[in-house]
């Protein structure tokens, strides 16, 4: 789960970490308001799920109260435009009005866990501010890293070693120190899956504050996090992921034109893959689950067509504990109710897949059986050929 900036240093306050102080704005009104209070130079930050809003133009150090309203009223209501937003970009609802610091130094700190090594990942780079994917790419020494055995927690040499690694004396280096250990203790306790302070930054005043903040959250933790859970944007989100997480489906919307309806996140992964072998791209990822009822089904491909971009629809289900015949009964009845009119291709194995097939056979409905994955991928990008 991802939150806001806002949230995020709400968060980073809670664990003593320093952060700018800032008001949240929903109208240009309260934003000259919140301006006025904080007194200029402020800086008025769009609110939403994506980074590279400074570049994107969602990001506008004002001088003057005019210059934070006119701010205001260019970046609120607008769509946002960044490298990590939909190409149509993303509506702005609301704005962050922040104290301006005064930079000494922008640094990138961030921390996320490796899943081959088992451990968490500390990153830090002093080319901080810009897009840390592009340094990665271009000079990856430039980032340096210390494992973090979460048996062990972070040992206080390896917060040194991150601030000696960015050259910093004297009190920064006291300051960057205390910062690493506290934000280490923050991932820990929320149940964080990634924390990114970018520009962590050392103040005219050598304090060292997050002027930007972003966390995101381990899924599977929110029932323990419930003031974390609270703290969702479902403005943010897409409606479709939200609709299926509802019916404890899992669904994620991607950009091809095959949609997939599978159970088993497994076999939901083979399947999107072998789409892709077979040269076309998969339109989504979607797990209808263990017990895959005729109205699971129904709600699935009600969310797999609400993407317009999907041309056809592959099904590829294991009979393990939900029988196949009830599957194929269930897609039938689907397309049914609501009036399918793009070629199915349907792969039913496991118990009683033979059965399955003679309804699927007898139905005469426009749907195209499969035995093997590799066939049923022919199948169903041969489709889009006509
Ligand atoms: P992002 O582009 O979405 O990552 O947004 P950031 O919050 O990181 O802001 C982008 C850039 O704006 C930062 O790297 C800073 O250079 C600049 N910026 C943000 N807040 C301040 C501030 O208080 N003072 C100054 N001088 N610059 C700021
Ligand atoms: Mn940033």
């Amino acid at each position: 789960m991802k939150i806001h900036e806002y949230q995020a240093k709400e968060i980073l306050r809670q664990f003593n970490i320093p952060t700018p102080i800032g008001k949240l704005a929903f109208s240009v009104k309260e934003a000259v308001e919140h301006s006025q209070t904080l007194l200029p130079p402020v800086v008025v930050k769009a609110q939403i799920h994506a980074g590279g809003r400074g570049k994107g133009g969602g990001v506008k150090f004002s001088k003057t109260l005019k210059e934070a309203e006119k701010n205001a009223e260019n970046i609120l209501g607008k769509n946002l435009i960044t490298y990590q937003t939909k190409k149509e970009g993303q509506l702005v609802k609301k704005l962050l009005i922040e104290k301006a610091v005064n930079i000494k130094h922008e640094f990138y700190a961030g921390m996320v866990l490796d899943r081959s090594s088992s451990k968490i990942t500390f990153m830090v780079s002093s080319e901080g501010g810009v897009e840390i994917e592009k340094i990665a790419e271009n000079s990856p020494e430039k980032i340096i890293k210390e494992q973090i055995d979460p048996l062990l927690g972070i040992l206080p040499y390896q917060a040194r070693n991150l601030a000696f690694s960015l050259n910093l004396k004297g009190d920064v280096f006291k300051n960057a120190v205390r910062f690493f250990l506290k934000l280490y203790h923050l991932y820990i306790q929320t149940d964080a899956s990634l924390v990114e302070i970018n520009p962590l930054v050392v103040m005219q005043e050598d304090e060292v504050i997050a002027l930007d903040a972003k966390i995101n959250f381990d899924d599977n933790s929110l029932f323990r996090q419930k003031n974390i859970h609270a703290l969702q944007d479902l403005d943010e989100e897409e409606p479709t992921e939200i609709e299926a997480a509802k019916y404890n489906m899992s669904y994620i919307k991607l950009d091809g034109n095959i949609g997939c309806m599978v159970n088993g996140a497994g076999l939901a992964m083979a399947t999107m893959d072998i789409i892709k072998l077979a040269g076309e791209k998969p339109a989504n990822f979607l797990d209808i689950g263990g017990k895959a009822s005729a109205d699971t089904i129904e709600k699935g491909f009600n969310i797999i067509l609400s993407d317009k971009n999907v041309k056809a629809v592959l099904i590829n289900v294991f009979g393990g504990i939900v029988r196949c015949d009830r599957v194929a009964n269930g897609v039938i009845q689907a397309i049914k109710n609501i009036d399918v009119n793009i070629p199915i291709v349907v792969r039913l194995q496991g118990t009683n897949a033979d059965i399955a097939k003679d309804i699927l056979n007898s139905s005469e409905m426009n749907i195209m059986g499969a035995t093997e994955l590799n066939e049923a991928a022919q199948k169903v990008v041969n489709t889009l050929k006509k």
